[in-house]
């Protein structure tokens, strides 16, 4: 009984076996090029920026009577 999955990096039909440790990549390369990949756009994302909203606490509202 065999399996095979599309390697993720090159979407090649990788055989699900122990003959296949870089599974589900087909070779080192694409695993590494996966994980460059991941890394990278790790990287790449633009700092978000949450607006801090102030007065979170109430502590710059005037008391209310
Ligand atoms: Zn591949």
């Amino acid at each position: 009984m065999s399996r095979s999955v599309p390697c993720p990096t090159c979407q090649k039909a990788v055989e699900w076996s122990p003959d296949s440790p870089w599974r589900p990549f087909c070779s080192e390369r694409c695993k590494l090029i996966d994980l460059g990949a991941w890394f990278s756009e790790k990287h790449a994302i633009p700092g978000e920026e949450i607006p801090v909203v102030q007065g979170d606490g109430g502590e710059s509202e005037p008391p209310r009577h």
